[in-house]
């Protein structure tokens, strides 16, 4: 399996760095309003890979964060006169209906910026101790130039970034040692969230967020760290030097980037009119569309989104669920139970539409051409099945449809579908129920879910499920 990794700019074979199992943190919204399509690009690409591990049996430990304390959700709460805490907790919820919606699994841990602050503060004392860091004036600044690799991930010199940052020094606004550095730290403002610290109230710059995170989640060494290529500079550049300078270890063996999502070939801007948000799009398409368009594209190159687009992407989703939906039909209606010996062979026949198809992913998640097997694979569906074949091939190519589509997180069995919407029904009725002190009802939904399966996690930002 062959992953492109942005540090060497090459395709790397992946070697875990345990057995069977991937640690992965992809870098999540800054919650100040619904998310845009642009947004949920990473998003989906993310769980797709993070679905083909789980296909080829890893055991998946995915982490992706909240950033829930930042300029825009403050200039937010005060335009609508509400706490900070307010708008990140009401943006984080409806993210997660439009997740879901997307059919995006829910991630193993979702951490909040804002539960993570004793964690930075300790992170940043460590970086000072060893040097990489300083404080002036309640304001913690990286040490850039201490970090010898510093530039490694965006492939930048630092003599090139040096002159771009040059103006602010000489304006004397700066109280940095050095242009380059960057803050870790920042003192409270006068109407802003903020947090007793070392060097007086305050709060943690973007980059050290995900640097704790990470580390306290995953560990100080991961196997891929994802997000949009915008975040490769200087977002991930500045993680690696904090991290790698604060755990004396290379962080992440794989970086891995999407490409930008633009629409109708323009930078997607609320100014220029063309902003939608996934809410906005779910108006008017099942997200299941959203999500088959952005995989119809390589993830590293550039997106366009328009309205043809979205239409030819309806269009070859429906060719996949109505041959599902016909097959359906077949199983529930056929005569023979057992495969004959002609069905025998062309199920094997059918076997290079999946070697294709892991084939594609395998060569750096190459959902195009993936999609591009599943279509094969649903025209031999079509060729090789009528009122005549046995139930036992119908469902052994339907089980297969299932599994490839599965990957990709499209859905194609109606069943299941209505199993997931079951599932939440099930869990607020359990909520309701422990809530209402009924614990025996509570404990009575969940081995009900869990004979079928799904097991129940609860955790502060609610109930989570997976299954087993
Ligand atoms: P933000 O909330 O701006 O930090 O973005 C959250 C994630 O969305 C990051 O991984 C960004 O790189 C990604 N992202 C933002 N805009 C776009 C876009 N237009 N196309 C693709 N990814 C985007
Ligand atoms: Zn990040």
């Amino acid at each position: 399996m062959k992953i492109y990794n942005t540090m060497s700019k090459r395709k790397e074979e992946f070697v875990p760095l345990e057995e069977g199992k991937v640690k992965m943190y992809v870098c999540g919204p800054t919650v100040y309003n619904f998310i845009h399509i642009g947004n949920a690009r990473p998003m989906i690409v993310f769980d797709t890979v993070r679905r083909y591990f789980e296909y080829k049996n890893y055991d998946v430990n995915f982490v992706s964060n909240f950033t829930d304390v930042d300029d825009k959700i403050i200039k937010k709460a005060n335009e609508e006169g509400v706490t900070a805490e307010e708008i990140s907790k009401r943006y984080i919820e409806e993210c997660k209906k439009d997740m879901e919606g997307m059919n995006i699994q829910p991630a193993t841990k979702n951490p909040l910026a804002t539960e993570e602050i004793g964690g930075m503060i300790s992170m940043i004392e460590t970086l000072i101790e060893k040097g990489y860091a300083y404080e002036k004036n309640g304001t913690v600044y990286y040490r850039t130039r201490k970090f010898a690799e510093y530039g490694k991930l965006s492939h930048k010199n630092l003599d090139d970034l040096q002159s771009g940052g040059r103006a602010l020094l000489v304006s004397g606004e700066d109280e940095k040692e050095d242009s380059l550095d960057f803050v870790l730290w920042k003192p409270k403002k006068e109407g802003e969230p903020a947090w007793k610290s070392p060097w007086g109230e305050g709060r943690p710059g973007w980059h050290i967020e995900c640097s704790e995170m990470s580390k306290k989640y995953l560990g100080e060494q991961i196997d891929i760290h994802a997000g949009g290529e915008d975040l490769i500079f200087p977002h991930h550049e500045n993680e690696i030097a904090q991290s790698e300078a604060a755990n004396g270890k290379e962080f992440a063996k794989y970086w891995m980037h999407n490409g930008f999502l633009n629409i109708d070939n323009h930078k997607m801007s609320k100014s220029l009119g063309n902003f939608f948000t996934v809410r906005e799009i779910s108006e008017k398409y099942d997200l299941q569309v959203l999500r088959f368009f952005m995989l119809s594209a390589h993830y590293r190159s550039p997106l366009n989104f328009s309205a043809e687009l979205m239409e030819a992407a309806k269009n070859g989703l429906e060719r996949i669920t109505t041959a599902a939906e016909n097959l359906k039909f077949l199983i529930n209606n056929a005569k023979m139970e057992d495969m004959s010996e002609d069905e025998r062979e062309k199920l094997a026949g059918s076997t290079v539409y999946v070697e294709n198809f892991e084939k594609a992913m395998d060569d750096d998640f190459n959902t195009a051409d993936a999609i591009s097997a599943v279509f094969e694979f649903v025209k031999y569906m079509n060729t090789t099945t009528d009122g005549a074949s046995s139930k036992e091939y119908l469902q052994n190519l339907f089980d297969c449809l299932v599994r490839l589509t599965d990957v990709l997180g499209i859905i194609v069995d109606k069943e299941d579908e209505i199993l997931a919407a079951d599932i939440e029904a099930l869990i607020e009725e359990r909520q309701a129920a422990r809530k209402a002190k009924n614990f025996a009802r509570a404990d009575e939904i969940r081995d009900e879910l869990l004979a079928k399966g799904i097991i129940l996690k609860d955790t502060r930002e609610g109930v989570q499920w997976k299954k087993a």
